[in-house]
């Protein structure tokens, strides 16, 4: 199956909801934004990345802002950052870097974030891309990712419960949870009271229903 160019969704919606559904619901279906400190910086450095253009230093060429695309997995965006790595026979090989103001984080969206830029790159250069890395701003390093078996099987799974969840239109409710407090939505979703709420109304629900 192949999507067509009206059904591509952005690259960073499989950063949210990897990270969360209901925070991807609630940016890219209820488009609400919470822009504060670590957004802002974030944005700031995504910006100053994006004014560049290209540039080569020895065996390696840079690309700045490259625009993405995969029909396979229905997706659009831009790379940070592509290399073009010269390799032994004169071809050249792509080695996206995507910038994170942050820290590297326990889960994979900031990987499968990667993979899915990768995929967009293999597909529209059809050469293959073994990986990628992620420069994180607050560590000042990069982190080298391989794009694995797993990760692959990973990024397309993600891709699919994307598109599921924005064709559906329906945001998840909240479900409380140690990573809400790194999330830069908190204050519009309110997980403690409204994942609260929605529980004891699930479960008044299913006493109603039940025989
Ligand atoms: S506060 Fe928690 S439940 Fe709400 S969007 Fe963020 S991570 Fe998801």
């Amino acid at each position: 199956m192949t999507y067509s160019d009206d059904d591509l969704i952005m690259i960073s919606a499989l950063q949210h909801y990897a990270f969360c559904p209901r925070q991807c619901a609630l940016i890219h279906i209820e488009q609400i934004w919470d822009e504060n400190l670590m957004t802002a910086e974030g944005r700031i450095m995504h910006e100053r990345v994006h004014e560049q253009d290209r540039e080569s230093r020895g065996q390696v060429r840079i690309e700045y802002g490259l625009p993405l695309r995969s029909l396979r997995l229905g997706l659009v965006g831009k790379a940070d950052v592509v290399e073009f790595h010269r390799l032994e026979k004169g071809a050249w090989e792509p080695f996206p870097v995507e910038y994170k103001r942050g820290k590297p984080k326990p889960d994979h969206c900031d990987m499968i974030q990667l993979c899915a830029q990768a995929v967009c790159l293999e597909e529209m250069l059809s050469v293959p891309i073994p990986g990628g890395a992620i420069f994180y701003g607050r560590t000042r390093r990069r982190l080298d990712v391989s794009f694995e078996d797993s990760l692959r099987q990973e990024t397309e799974e993600t891709a699919k419960g994307t598109h599921d969840l924005l064709s559906s239109g329906i945001t998840p409710p909240p479900v409380y949870e140690k990573r809400c407090e790194s999330c830069s939505l908190i204050e519009k979703c309110l997980p403690k009271t409204i994942g609260k709420k929605s529980s004891v109304k699930g479960y008044l629900m299913r006493i109603i229903e039940e025989p």
